[in-house]
């Protein structure tokens, strides 16, 4: 599988003139070797050169830690004292016009800025360039064992949220930080390897869309918004994300919460029913926009309907307006409209969806209305 992947991108550095690659910190990592860094200021290196073999130099105290893959890359480690930037650089190709010509390395987008800043002080004729631009054509599309986990990890989530519609998770009097403890608890419970966000936003805090659960004491008489997603491993140790927004309300909602509501669930609807193969990403956008702009909403929409997910929560294709990329089987990707009105209330729903050939898949099954909960 890894072999694979690594054949499939140096297709794309070939196609875009890049000599190798450089993968550190950040999920192209796993993805293309089975090996994740630790985010530490050690350096953790995958050099991939178009023609030749892979190697990933690794501190020698975290050589424990990887499963060696002899198909996939030697393994090189380095001890503190040493310079691990010179076993990068030695590894480089030679460069147009022999050793010391120009080279275009693609770097991994979340590599530390500080390790390529010491690989152009050491490589002169070194040019950067990001990583995604080779990775994401490939890591965009699931293949049938990537969507199983996708699909895993999205019903282990559907089951928490489910139990918060059905008033099984006590809430009032409870303080968002407190009741984001027991979800955190309850996504590694259901098989994630690990809690990636657990927003709990009461009353006000839900118009601030990525507010951090806090103090706040959930009131009667208001709506939560549950925003939660973990990380799930699937074979080879490589593991794939779950993210589902779902809002309830203690106590019955005022008319203005549930027309709004009706709205963003229209909207959502019909962002899903838009995301089909062929159709571009910002079209879904704008499909689901124009729901929320005809209800009068749509300044209160203030960003993009969806990203792409995969081995990293946030991914390549996002659901935004100016990208043209039409989906393809084997995209995931969010559809999670919103509406936010500042110091008083905001709202969102979201689920992952697969495009299929049959049409979209959702990954989350459970209920999409305001589920009201007593109080
Ligand atoms: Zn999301
Ligand atoms: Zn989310």
């Amino acid at each position: 599988m890894f072999a694979d992947r690594l054949a499939r991108v140096r297709a794309h550095m070939d196609d875009e003139g890049v000599d190798v690659l450089l993968l550190s910190v950040g999920a192209d990592l796993p993805y293309f070797c089975g090996y994740e860094a630790m985010p530490l200021e050690r350096l953790t290196m995958l050099v991939v050169p178009r023609d030749g073999d892979a190697t990933l130099v690794v501190p020698h105290l975290e050589a424990p830690r990887v499963v060696e893959r002899p198909d996939v890359f030697d393994l090189v480690t380095w001890r503190d004292g040493e310079d691990p930037i010179r076993l990068v650089v030695d590894r480089l190709p030679a460069g147009a016009g022999g050793p010391g010509g120009d080279v275009t390395a693609a770097i991994g987008d979340q590599a530390w800025a500080g390790f390529a800043v010491d690989l152009l002080a050491a490589r002169p004729g070194l040019v950067l360039s990001r990583a995604s631009t080779v990775t994401a054509p490939i890591r965009m599309v699931k293949d049938a064992a990537e969507v199983d986990v996708l699909r895993r990890a999205g019903a282990a989530v559907d089951r928490i949220l489910a139990d918060v519609q059905a008033g099984n998770v006590p809430l009032v009097g409870r303080s968002e930080a407190d009741v984001a403890a027991e979800i955190a608890r309850r996504i590694v419970d259901e098989g994630h390897h690990r809690v990636n966000f657990t927003i709990v936003a009461s009353g006000p805090n839900a118009a601030s869309p990525h507010h951090e659960a806090g103090d706040r004491v959930l009131r009667s008489g208001e709506s939560v918004l549950f925003d939660i997603g973990g990380t799930m491993f699937g074979a080879d140790g490589v593991g794939y994300c779950s993210d589902i927004t779902r809002c309830v309300h203690l106590g019955e909602p005022p008319a203005e919460f549930a027309e709004a509501y009706e709205a963003l669930h229209a909207s959502q609807a019909a962002g899903v029913a838009a995301a089909t193969v062929g159709t571009p990403c910002a079209e879904v956008d704008a499909v689901a926009r124009r729901v929320l702009d005809d209800a009068g909403y749509g300044e209160f929409f203030v960003h993009r309907l969806g990203h792409g997910i995969g081995v990293e929560a946030h991914e390549h294709p996002n659901l935004v307006a100016g990208n043209d990329l039409p989906l393809a089987a084997g995209h995931a990707f969010s559809i999670e409209p919103g509406i936010y009105v500042a110091d008083r209330w905001g709202m969102r729903l979201e689920d992952i969806v697969v495009a299929t050939d049959d049409g979209p898949d959702p990954m989350n099954r459970i209920d999409h209305g305001l589920a009201v909960v007593d109080a």
